[in-house]
């Protein structure tokens, strides 16, 4: 039996599995001459663009770029408020802050970990009553957050946002190829973004990101802040700056998203395992639902006592993270300096003491799986452990 400890990611395998096809890909891109902004970034929009079905794809350095530029396309600015929740990754919050707007975070699920759709609809009435010291005009955006590798409630959430005339973007970093009600992440809100961070579902072998949209004026839009507001060489029409996506990353995201749904595919299938696992254990995991088509990029379960659960993991050799450990209204760069609803955030903080995220990447072998599965299924929440 192998008992080597169990990481919880590990996008290397992935570059050895295709490591044929994407050394000679890489060396036919150095030899081409050409590394910035070429063929492979044009090709890599378009391709990425139809995976998505939306029109356009626009391919930038990150997913905290890609955020920040189709937020600045749909109007954001200084002053702006910007909706969210704080359960996410970092990236989210910086991305709005670096438009110079501020975000206001509402609760989520204790479920799934996604936006609650009453709350937002509770936010946007005591903004449009005044209630909360601004205007419901300097709402610009909404920004779901599609965490885990499912979609949040979009039918939901486009309802309320057209309502009241707010913009969508979707945060799709932890969701390359997930649907809710048969229409993929980053094809409901006015535009999508996506990393390509080594780990995510599609990842580079480096720093990557891309925008996807229908509308043509904000692709285009984000297209002149791609580079530095260029409608034509050297002459700037707008004040941009520099989040282009390279030749080498487009070209290895060209390999890669030919693997995405067969990637996708092999997560559910671990994820249906751990699911198994877990049936008799007291853990609670994530519940199938016939209206989403999830992607695991975390299969991430709950437990009341998470941190001895996750010391008893590792004494196992299974690798655990916390996606996240501290919400961002609690981190100390962001403390008292951002907007929180005024129902609060008490799921948020409930969750993020309870949450774990199980090993999970598409390169687990059968026996790992087993193995993750024989550990899981002696864990009892309700036994004392020593
Ligand atoms: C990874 C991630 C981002 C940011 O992507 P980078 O490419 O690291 O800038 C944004 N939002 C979420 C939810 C993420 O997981």
């Amino acid at each position: 039996m192998n008992l080597l400890p169990i990481p919880q990611c590990n996008p290397g395998l992935s570059y050895l599995e295709h490591a044929a096809e994407i050394d000679a890909t890489i060396s036919a891109v150095l030899h081409g001459g050409h590394y910035i902004l070429g063929d492979q970034v044009a090709s890599f929009e378009l391709e990425f663009a139809r995976y998505c079905e939306v029109r356009s794809g626009l391919g930038v350095g990150n997913g905290t770029d890609a955020l920040e530029i189709a937020l600045r396309a749909v109007g954001v600015a200084a002053g702006s408020v910007v909706i969210t929740v704080s359960h996410t990754a970092v990236a989210t919050v910086a991305a709005i802050r670096r438009c110079g707007a501020n975000p206001l975070f509402v609760d989520v699920n204790f479920s799934d970990g996604l936006l609650d759709p009453d709350q937002l609809d509770q936010v946007l009435e005591q903004a449009e009553r005044g209630l909360l010291g601004f205007d419901h005009a300097q709402i610009k955006a909404i920004v779901p957050v599609h965490l885990y590798g499912r979609c949040a409630d979009m039918p939901r959430i486009l309802a309320s946002a057209n309502r009241n005339g707010i913009a969508v973007v979707e945060d799709c970093a932890q969701a390359h190829g997930a649907r809710i009600s048969d229409r993929r992440a980053g094809s409901w809100g006015v535009a999508g973004a996506f990393s390509f961070y080594p780990t995510k579902n599609l990842g580079a072998f480096g720093d990557a990101g891309a925008i996807v949209t229908s509308d043509a004026g904000v692709s285009e839009r984000c297209r002149l802040l791609r580079q530095y507001g260029w409608k034509h060489r050297y002459v700037s029409d707008v004040e941009g700056g520099n989040s282009r996506l390279d030749e080498l990353q487009a070209a290895i995201l060209r390999v890669k998203l030919s693997h995405l749904d067969d990637d996708n595919g092999r997560r559910a299938a671990i994820a249906r395992r751990y699911r198994a696992a877990i049936a008799d254990t007291g853990l609670e995991g994530p519940e199938p639902d016939e209206l989403h088509e999830d992607v695991f990029h975390q299969f991430v379960v709950r437990s009341g006592k998470r941190d001895q659960f996750q010391s008893w993991l590792a004494g196992r050799g299974i690798g655990t993270l916390i996606h996240y450990p501290v919400p961002v209204h609690l981190q100390p760069a962001y403390l008292g300096r951002v907007h929180v609803a005024p129902a609060g955030l008490a799921v948020t903080e409930r969750l993020a003491a309870a949450i774990l995220s199980l090993p999970m990447f598409p390169q687990l072998t059968e026996a790992q799986v087993d193995r993750v599965c024989a550990e899981l299924e002696q864990w009892h929440e309700n036994a004392e452990y020593p």
